[in-house]
């Protein structure tokens, strides 16, 4: 009872109570009105979400899940795919891609980097065969922000679909897929659409879907055309995750009570809080530059041990974050900050970061982190990100 547990990892992230409540209903039928009214509901605040005219499709899975669903519903044996590989999910991109049989062409990224549109286009014109690129939106294993609106501005104009793993970033910063041309966009619910695990979101373009309707998908389970249909009618081609669909009602009110641009806004702020926070406190940022909004990426020192500070974090302050992975693995810490977290939880997050690095043999530069990181917060909130 001395702390509150605060979940400050990137997925799964903290529920709202209106959530949880409204989780916790009796079942209802889901092949019945009162499910399809839900639906119906949830199918437009979803478009409005993702930036579309065309179906979201709600199928019962992790992120994984749907990744996978993308590509052997989009592509078959043998074509060709060039995978943005920037850290642990894109190298997830290339192991689905080629699990599935594609050719896959891996564009390398230093972990911590963006891919650059000029990038993309040298190796689309030393593969012109390329019927797709695969890439994430933000990769959280480094906190990277890929460039997506200027990746699509290459693709559109080729005929190349652009399927972007959007699972740490839709809802917390803008990808709006039918004005910037995104031919797939994806996403899981333990995110930042405040919902546990469980529940995975795609949709397609209109020229996506023409090459899907080519395309008979090899597992039975994942099939995008049976569940668009069923969309249609308000419903899942096979049994609907009930509780999981209500719970996304709900938040997905939240987020249209609030504006997405105010929450999108909300999100950069927060991550001006965590970066000038670190900054301050002489510590390193992985992804210099092109930042994701919903975690941030810390390097640590040598002779500072990450999985230790980690434990010690949530002994001592309840604050729960996640490590680095592979040649990260102990070297760097990830503080999360994206669906139901606020400046205050971010706040205690940074100090516990401070406190545990101290505890850990660290030397913290300045003690005034928060003060300038709350500053850099509001000064945030008040002028907004700017142009994407
Ligand atoms: C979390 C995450 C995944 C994996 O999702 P699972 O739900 O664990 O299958 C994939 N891509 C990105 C960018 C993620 O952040």
């Amino acid at each position: 009872m001395l702390n509150k547990p605060r979940l400050l990892t990137p997925g799964p992230t903290p529920l709202p109570e209106q959530v949880r409540l409204v989780m916790a209903q009796d079942m209802i039928h889901h092949r019945k009105a009162d499910f399809k009214r839900i639906m119906e509901e949830t199918q437009q605040r979803l478009r409005h979400l993702f930036g579309t005219v065309q179906p979201v499709l709600p199928l019962s899975c992790s992120g994984t899940g749907v990744m996978t669903a993308a590509v052997t519903n989009l592509f078959v044996p043998g074509e060709k795919v060039i995978v943005v590989d920037g850290g642990k999910f894109g190298e997830r991109w290339a192991k689905i891609a080629s699990g599935s049989g594609l050719t896959v062409v891996t564009l390398s990224v230093e972990w911590g980097h963006a891919v650059t549109p000029e990038q993309l286009q040298a190796a689309l014109a030393e593969h012109p065969d390329t019927r797709g690129v695969l890439v994430q939106n933000s990769e959280t294993s480094t906190g990277v922000l890929h460039p997506v609106r200027a990746l699509a501005s290459v693709t559109r104009a080729l005929d190349v679909l652009l399927v972007v793993d959007g699972i740490s970033s839709v809802g917390i910063s803008p990808c709006p897929m039918d004005e910037w041309g995104v031919d797939c966009l994806l996403t899981g619910s333990q995110k930042g659409l405040m919902l546990p695990p469980g529940l995975g979101l795609i949709a397609l373009s209109e020229r996506a879907w023409k090459r899907a309707e080519t395309i008979t998908p090899p597992c039975f389970y994942f099939n995008l055309a049976g569940e668009r249909e069923n969309v249609r009618k308000n419903q899942t081609l096979f049994t609907s995750p009930v509780s999981l669909i209500l719970g996304l009602n709900e938040s997905l009110r939240m987020f249209m009570e609030t504006g997405l641009e105010t929450v999108y806004r909300k999100q950069w702020a927060l991550t001006m809080l965590a970066r000038t926070g670190i900054r301050r406190m002489g510590l390193d940022l992985l992804a210099p530059d092109h930042f994701t909004w919903g975690l941030t990426s810390v390097r640590l020192p040598d002779g500072v041990d990450g999985a230790r500070l980690l434990e010690v974090a949530a002994e001592r302050f309840g604050v729960f974050m996640a490590g680095g992975q592979d040649h990260l693995k102990g070297r760097a810490i990830r503080i999360g900050h994206m669906g139901w977290v606020d400046w205050a939880d971010l706040a205690a997050g940074l100090h516990a970061v401070a406190e545990s690095f101290r505890v850990c043999g660290g030397y913290i530069g300045a003690r005034d982190y928060l003060e300038q990181g709350l500053q850099a917060y509001h000064e945030a909130l008040d002028t907004g990100y700017g142009a994407l």
